[in-house]
């Protein structure tokens, strides 16, 4: 079985959304979009589809006519993007789509983009960085990808932190003290400190290095406090976690859904 879930019983004319990837316990969409349906006179709906494989997604899609946009998380972000029929810049130069955006016209019509990048421009305008700043980026992942587009965008130098030194610039063993006291922009993409498997750790890098001039964002944004955020905290620098991001990318799904 490629997918598990029951179609509920839904009101006629019902605009149904939804989330595709596995696992999918953790998902707070669900809750984000209830919030946006109340801005909205239509009928609209938010299911967990907990899908192992996605390549018959265009099938699925032909016998759910009633799905009009799809948000997708790990495993699936980069192996739906041959199952689309066009790609917005933003997915096309990370390589990684969140949101999927359905249509018939008559034949299904298949939309990508990367709304992670607009809810990480937001995270970074909260964080208000300074100008000149340089950037470490910790992971190399599908999140790390739309983090590394909007640090191009917005004319900030960042070094790729990772396991692999295909993807990294540098490895998380050779990271040293002046290298991270020299970048001021930290960005921790990996799952460690989120809940579930990776509670309580944090990336292995020399944390003494980092003083009050730090501006250190974690994309965890459960616990509302991550390990690498307290580290950070407890050594001055100003710390924030990745719910803004969340909420940001979800409502910039939400507008691409209901256009
Ligand atoms: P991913 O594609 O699986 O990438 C995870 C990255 O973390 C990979 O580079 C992986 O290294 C690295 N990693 C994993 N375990 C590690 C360890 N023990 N030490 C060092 N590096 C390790 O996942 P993703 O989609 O990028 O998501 C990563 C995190 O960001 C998740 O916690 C997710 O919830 C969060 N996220 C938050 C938002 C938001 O809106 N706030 C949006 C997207 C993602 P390898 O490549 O070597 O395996």
């Amino acid at each position: 079985m490629w997918f598990s879930f029951c179609v509920p019983d839904l009101p006629n004319n019902t605009r149904r959304l939804g989330l595709i990837g596995y696992p999918l316990g953790h998902s707070r969409s669900p809750e984000l979009f209830a919030r946006f349906f109340k801005q909205d006179a239509r009928a609209w709906s938010y299911e967990l589809f907990p899908m192992q494989r996605v390549e018959n997604l265009r099938e699925w899609l032909d016998s759910n006519p009633d799905i009009v946009g799809l948000n997708v998380t790990i495993p699936h972000k980069q192996a739906v993007i041959p199952l689309l029929d066009t790609l917005h810049a933003s997915a096309m130069e990370t390589g990684a789509v969140n949101c999927i955006r359905v249509s018939r016209r008559p034949g299904l019509y298949l939309e990508g983009f990367n709304t992670d990048t607009t809810g990480f421009a937001d995270m970074l305008n909260e964080a208000g960085v300074e100008q000149g700043v340089r950037a470490l980026v910790f992971g190399t992942g599908g999140a790390a990808l739309a983090v590394q587009y909007v640090l191009r965008q917005r004319g900030i130098p960042y070094l790729r932190i990772g396991r692999n030194r295909s993807k990294a610039d540098v490895l998380f063993g050779e990271l040293d003290a002046a290298m991270l006291s020299d970048r001021k922009l930290l960005i921790q993409t990996t799952p460690l400190g989120m809940e579930g498997p990776w509670e309580g750790m944090k990336p292995d890098i020399p944390y003494e290095a980092i003083g009050n001039e730090h501006v250190c964002l974690d994309l965890v944004y459960r616990p509302a406090i991550t390990p690498f955020m307290e580290t950070c905290k407890h050594n001055g620098a100003r710390a924030f976690n990745g719910m803004r991001m969340l909420e940001a990318q979800a409502l910039h799904a939400w507008e691409l859904f209901r256009a």
